[in-house]
């Protein structure tokens, strides 16, 4: 293991160290070489001397070979500081260079932003577009975050559940994507669009508490910043009601932000809470922007949007839930009346509100959730509404309306996105910057070159054969 980093060499003046990293850049004077030493904390220039007995395998070396040095951390004299980088005031006086391994030159520059390098290059060699330091930060900066989340949610009780990847559709509103089973053959998982009727019933399994930074996979036409699959903080509590996960959500981001983020000012505390009818009226959109000063990179503009209606007319004349089935339907002005509702769901299912709630920042939509139907019934004419067939209903979500009859605690939950939570507080334009290997729009890996095909034999293994329609084949 490296004895350690670049930026620890700071407290080492007058020390022999052993360095370990990527050579970021070489200057030759002929007998007098000065290269520039990266690892993942910093940068040091490395001096060789004419009389060094590193000379001749120091003029071997070239930008991006990976290398071990041995040599003396000295200061540097005060004008010739560089206030650049962390170690500006030090460099190595080198006496040993190993080379690890070569590297070709390579196909773009990893000094500077790269945005205006071609992305699809850059997702190509993603692991040299990494070598960024805009990237590297954004990885980092993820880490601490996603960090920080679950010790604050672990510090109010919360407990971390991974639920299963190989499961069955759960309806979100997007596509599924399907996995064949080779021992059940004609039988497919879904991957799960969110975990969540698994976190429902880990409420019914009284766990009261759970969260989980948790993958969501959802088969989407390509609208440029999304992601066949994201990641949410997933999360669910019983014996709560909307304004304590409203509560919970707003101090959670006001002390990541005033953790992680001190520069950021945030618009409004306590967040705005807007009812969908309101801001529909004034601001055409249910994910305004309410930031004071649109130019302002550092300002958040966090607010909840409440009330939503609960369906929604599609173009065929079909309804759909605005959030997901599970949601608790809620009569306009008056308390909840489970006659009623069934009533409304039977007869004018387009008046009903409901308990969702979205999570809003800068006129973007960074998460989603709702209080829970815990009621059966209502929940079996919420999916008639739907289109289902009372023994289809059975077939889909019995193992949840069945699991209602052993005691189900009151209960709700949200999902902020936390790709596109991070992609605002790095201020990037879109998503890919803050996700290690992205797919592009279209869902492509480029670096992976997936999807792709597989073998016949696999195929056969599944008893799948591939049917391609003439438009199919790129
Ligand atoms: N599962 C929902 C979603 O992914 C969030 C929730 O209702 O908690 O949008």
């Amino acid at each position: 293991m490296k004895d350690l980093f670049i930026s620890e060499t700071l407290n080492k003046i007058g020390e022999k160290v052993r360095l370990l990293g990527w050579v970021n850049s070489v200057r030759s004077h002929g007998n007098l070489i000065f290269f520039d030493l990266r690892d993942r904390s910093d940068i040091i220039q490395c001096v060789v001397l004419k009389n060094s007995p590193a000379l001749e395998i120091a003029k071997e070396i070239k930008e991006e070979d990976i290398i071990e040095i041995t040599g003396e951390v000295k200061q540097r004299e005060e004008k010739l500081f560089n206030p650049k980088i962390l170690t500006g005031k030090i460099e190595l006086l080198v006496d040993e260079i190993k080379i690890l391994s070569k590297a070709k030159i390579l196909p773009f520059s990893i000094e500077g932003d790269g945005y205006d390098i071609n992305e699809e290059i850059r997702l190509k060699y993603r692991y040299l577009d990494l070598r960024r330091k805009r990237l590297q930060k954004n990885l980092i900066n993820r880490h601490q975050v996603i960090l920080f989340i679950r010790n604050w949610l672990n510090q109010r009780g919360f407990i971390e559940i991974e639920t299963p990847i190989l499961t069955k559709s759960t309806p979100e509103g997007a596509r599924d994507y399907l996995v064949p089973s080779r021992l059940h053959k004609g039988k497919f998982y879904a991957l799960p669009q969110s975990p969540q009727q698994y976190k429902q019933l880990l409420m019914i399994a009284g766990i009261e508490r759970y969260f989980q930074i948790a993958r969501c996979f959802r088969d989407e036409d390509s609208r440029g910043d999304r992601q066949p699959e994201f990641t949410q903080l997933d999360l669910e509590m019983s014996f709560i009601q909307r304004d304590d996960i409203l509560n919970l959500i707003e101090n959670l981001f006001i002390d990541l932000v005033k953790n992680l983020y001190p520069q950021k000012k945030i618009t409004k505390i306590p967040f705005p809470r807007l009812t969908y009818n309101e801001v529909i009226k004034k601001f055409k959109t249910d994910k305004p922007d309410l930031r004071e000063d649109k130019n302002n990179p550092n300002e958040l503009a966090f607010c909840f949007i409440i009330d939503f209606p609960m369906f929604e007319v599609l173009e065929d004349g079909s309804l759909n839930p605005m959030h997901h089935p599970f949601t608790q339907p809620k009569l306009k002005d008056e308390k909840f009346n489970k006659e009623k509702i069934i009533n409304k769901l039977k007869h004018n299912p387009l008046e009903l509100l409901s308990e969702q709630y979205d999570f809003v920042c800068n006129g973007y939509e960074i998460g989603g959730g709702s209080i829970r139907t815990t009621n059966k019934d209502i929940l079996i004419e919420v999916f008639k509404v739907l289109g289902h067939q009372e023994q289809d209903i059975y077939n889909k979500f019995g193992h949840l309306i069945n699991a209602f009859d052993y005691g189900v605690p009151p209960h709700g939950g949200i999902a902020p996105g936390l790709d596109r939570i991070l992609m605002i507080l790095e201020n990037e334009a879109n998503i890919r910057e803050v996700i290690a290997f992205p797919k592009t729009g279209e869902g492509r890996d480029l670096m992976m070159n997936s999807p792709a095909e597989v073998e016949i034999n696999q195929l056969n293994e599944l008893g799948i054969e591939i049917k391609l329609n003439k438009e199919d084949s790129d």
